[in-house]
Order: structure tokens, then C-alpha cells, then sequence
């Protein structure tokens, strides 16, 4: 069995060439963000954008999260995941490179569960950079136990009619459609086997979105913006039959379909989470250096130390746990198999990396002192966007249930326990009693 902790030499220079464009040409981007929000801001960033996406494809990096066949580059998710440290640095940067959630996201799972003609009419859009989507599911009374979603989807003749309140659907007020979780039978199958997603174009009769809800991430986001997460009444909301998604094959499997869109992303969204992390840190690493107190610079003190260890052990671990978890999804895919089998790698990095990015740049305010909790610095905002990371995609502790779910099924009960050492020790004893009758013990 190989192990294998190198990148080959031809990718690491795409890595290179990525980390010097993304530092040089987008993370500039990031301190005209309020020019942005003006009128005819959007239009100035697109203009911006534009010849830094043809750049990006020049250098074949665009899209690379799906197979060829389907018009990307299928990167696979090691490279995938070492590419999305680097794009996560900038909020900008996976847009620049024809990667942005929910997008990507939504690409994939219509490459591996739409309709050619979904795939066609939607998934190709997406990957040209043409239309924006959302994914539609949480509810304000349902999310982390998605059994309990209502909004429903009646079959009328060659029609959905489609009904019910949902929100947090991120970017839906900028997309062009939605990707809508909506229980289409009842649970005699089994809860898990009455959803499907259905397409929605965004600008269909009885799609109300309400507003765009502020968050903590960003508490004067108006309603329009890139970004935003909607809150969305759907009344009497109708589209063709052959909008769900997979076709009649698809119906009931929406929660199946979701399993395969969700895998990759969370890979996605971990590695974005140390590149994060990994700014907080060099910020955190130039203030050691930089600041005079008590007699030394911070860099001399033990608990600054403490801190700059602690982090980097906690980024290196959530590194390898990541990388390795992609590699995982990378074998099973290489032998057909399907990622759920990496279920509990998945799981880990989810609620690790979410803690992580945390405590990083938890640690990176604290040495800046006031300096950090100012907007002079990007910290504060990372800070409050990294709170989010533990909620969103599943909240941590449904992640841990998974993980130990799964754990607990290599065990089973016993008692005594098998480690009961007198027990053990009169299996021994029977085992070696041809040898033990030819020495005398002492007790
Ligand atoms: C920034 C952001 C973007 C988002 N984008 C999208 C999107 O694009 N599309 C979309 O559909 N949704 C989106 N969401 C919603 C997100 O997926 C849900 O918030 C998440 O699934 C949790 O659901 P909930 O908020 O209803 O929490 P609830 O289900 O009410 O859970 C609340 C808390 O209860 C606890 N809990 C729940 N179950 C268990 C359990 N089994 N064991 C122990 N504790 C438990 C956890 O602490 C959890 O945080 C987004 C959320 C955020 C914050």
C-alpha cells in the first residue's frame, strides 16, 4: 500500500502559480468590497473579474470539479481539496475560478443525478458561468433532522405544484433557479424516501422571496446581493413534471441525491477553512513578532507560544484528516464505489475544521489585542463568518453522531469487558496449561 504525502510536480506548479495569483490579483479585490455594494458596483466587479477568469481558464484551473466528460477538468478531490486552500483565502477567489458554492455544488449533484436534458438546460450554465443556483432545503422549523421538512409537491397532470416556507437558500435572490427539497410521498417507504429536489426557475409565478435574512456573517446584507441567505414563501409553485431532479427515477431520492452533492462539498468547504485559517495564522505570527510588552516581544512569551504550536499541530491534523478523507473519496470512486463509505472521514473534518478555523483566528484577534477586534483588520469579519461553519452543512453535533454511529457498529457489547484481565487470564491459562503444569507458581 502506498503513502504518499507528495504532490507531483507538474500540480504543484499550477499550486504555485494559483497562490501567487490569488494573493497578487484577487485578495486586492477584497478592500473594495463597499465600492461593490454601490450602484453599478456588480457591474465594475464583473468587468474586473472577467480577465482574471479567462486567465484561469488559460491555465486550465476552471471548473475543476467535474469529470471531463461532463466539461470540467475532474481533478478528483486531493487536488480539488489542496486547490480550495488556496481559493479559500479570498471569499473572491472560487468565483474567479468557476468554483463557487452553491454552484459547484449544484453542478455536481445534476453531473451525477440529473437528466441529459437537466444537465444540458442547468449543470452547463452553471459551469460557463452563466446562471447562478441555489439549494433550496432548510426550513424554519426543519433543518438538522431533515425528516421534518414540509414543504410539499403535488403531482397535477405533467405539473409539481409546489408549496411550503423555506430559508437560509443561499444566493437565491441572485440565481436563476433553485434546487428545492420537497416531500413528493408519504414515509411508507421509510421517511428518507419521500423527498426529491425539483428545479425551480427562480422567476416563476408564486417563488416569494422575502427578504434576504441578515446574519451575523454580514448584518446590513441587503436583500439582491451576492451571498445572501433567503428566506422564500413558495405558494402555488408551478413547474413541469420532468423538472425533478433525475426524472422519474429521481423521485424519493432526494435525500440520496443530497448525500452525493454534500460529500465533496464538505471536503471543499474544510480546505477553504484552512486557507482561512492560515491567514489568521501568518497575521497571528507577524504580531508575535512585531509586538513590545512586559519586557519582550509577544514572540518570547511562553503562552504566545502555547498558541502558535497549538494552532499549527491543530491545522496540520485537520490538514491530513482532510486530505486523507479526500484521498478516501478518491479510491472509492477509482472502484466504483459510492463516497458514503467515507462517511466517518467526512464527518470528522466537518466538525474538526469548523473548530479549528475557529480557535485560529480566535487566537489571531486576542494577540492583536484591540487592534483585532477592529474592522482595520480582516479578522473580525473572518471571525464572525468562521461562526457559521458550525451550523451550516449540519450542525457539529450531528456530525459527531454520524461519526460515533458509525464507530460504535466495529464494536459490540460485552460483559465481562474483553479486556477483563481475570478472564483473560484463565483463557491463558487453559491456552498454556501444557506449558504453566511444568512451573511452580507463587501467588
Ligand atoms: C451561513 C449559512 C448558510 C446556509 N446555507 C444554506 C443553503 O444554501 N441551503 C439550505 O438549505 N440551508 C442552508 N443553511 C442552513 C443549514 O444547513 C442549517 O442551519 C443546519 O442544517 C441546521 O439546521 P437548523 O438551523 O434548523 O438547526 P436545528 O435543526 O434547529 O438544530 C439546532 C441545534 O440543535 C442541535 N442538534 C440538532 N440535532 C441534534 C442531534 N441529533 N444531537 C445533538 N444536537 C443536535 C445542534 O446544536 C444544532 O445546532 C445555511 C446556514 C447558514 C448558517
Amino acid at each position: 500500500m502506498a503513502w504518499d504525502f507528495e504532490t507531483e510536480p507538474e500540480f504543484e506548479a499550477k499550486l504555485e502559480w494559483m497562490r501567487r495569483f490569488v494573493r497578487e490579483e484577487i485578495i486586492p479585490l477584497e478592500t473594495l468590497a463597499h465600492e461593490f455594494r454601490q450602484p453599478g458596483g456588480r457591474e465594475m466587479f464583473a468587468k474586473i473579474v472577467a480577465p482574471l477568469k479567462d486567465q484561469v481558464k488559460a491555465q486550465g484551473l476552471w471548473a475543476a470539479h467535474l469529470p471531463p466528460d461532463m466539461g470540467g477538468m475532474g481533478f478528483g478531490q486531493v487536488r480539488l481539496g489542496l486547490m480550495h486552500e488556496i481559493l479559500g483565502q479570498c471569499a473572491f477567489a472560487p468565483s474567479v475560478f468557476g468554483n463557487n458554492a452553491p454552484d459547484s455544488g449544484n453542478a455536481e449533484l445534476l453531473s451525477v443525478g440529473g437528466t441529459p436534458e437537466q444537465r444540458e438546460q442547468w449543470m452547463k450554465p452553471l459551469l460557463a458561468g452563466t446562471m447562478r443556483s441555489c439549494f433550496s432545503m432548510t426550513e424554519p422549523g426543519a433543518g438538522a433532522d431533515p425528516t421534518l421538512l414540509t414543504t410539499s409537491a403535488m403531482r397535477d397532470g405533467d405539473e409539481w405544484v409546489i408549496n411550503g416556507h423555506k430559508w437560509f437558500s443561499s444566493n437565491a435572490s441572485i440565481s436563476d433557479f433553485l434546487i428545492v427539497m420537497c416531500k413528493t410521498g408519504d414515509s411508507e417507504h421509510g421517511a428518507y424516501k419521500a423527498y426529491s429536489m425539483i428545479i425551480v426557475p427562480t422567476r416563476t409565478p408564486g417563488v416569494n422571496i422575502v427578504r434576504d435574512v441578515p446574519t451575523m456573517g454580514e448584518p446590513d446584507h441587503k436583500t439582491g446581493e451576492p451571498g445572501g441567505h433567503a428566506e422564500i414563501l413558495y405558494e402555488n409553485v408551478r413547474v413541469p413534471f420532468d423538472n425533478v431532479v433525475g426524472g422519474e427515477a429521481g423521485i424519493g431520492q432526494g435525500f440520496a441525491l443530497a448525500q452525493k452533492r454534500l460529500g465533496p462539498g464538505r471536503i471543499h468547504h474544510a480546505m477553504r477553512w484552512l486557507g482561512q485559517s492560515q491567514r489568521a495564522f501568518d497575521m497571528l505570527c507577524e504580531r508575535a513578532l512585531t509586538r513590545y510588552s512586559h519586557g519582550s516581544i509577544l514572540a518570547e512569551k511562553q503562552m504566545i507560544q502555547d498558541w502558535i504550536a497549538e494552532s499549527h499541530a491543530e491545522m496540520q491534523a485537520a490538514r491530513l484528516l482532510t486530505l486523507q478523507a479526500a484521498w478516501k473519496m478518491d479510491q472509492l470512486h477509482a472502484q466504483g464505489k459510492h463516497h458514503s463509505d467515507a462517511r466517518v472521514e467526512i464527518g470528522v473534518i466537518k466538525f474538526w475544521g469548523a473548530k479549528v478555523l475557529y480557535n485560529v483566528i480566535d487566537r489571531a484577534i486576542q494577540i492583536h489585542g484591540s487592534l483585532g477586534y477592529t474592522t482595520d483588520l480582516p479578522l473580525e469579519a473572518m471571525y464572525r463568518a468562521a461562526r457559521a461553519a458550525r451550523i451550516y452543512d449540519g450542525p457539529d453535533e450531528v456530525h459527531k453522531v454520524t461519526v460515533a454511529r458509525q464507530l460504535l457498529k466495529r464494536y459490540r457489547a460485552s460483559d465481562p469487558p474483553l479486556e477483563h484481565i481475570p478472564t483473560r487470564r484463565l483463557a491463558a491459562q487453559e491456552k498454556f496449561a501444557s506449558y504453566l503444569d511444568d512451573i511452580a507458581v507463587s501467588h
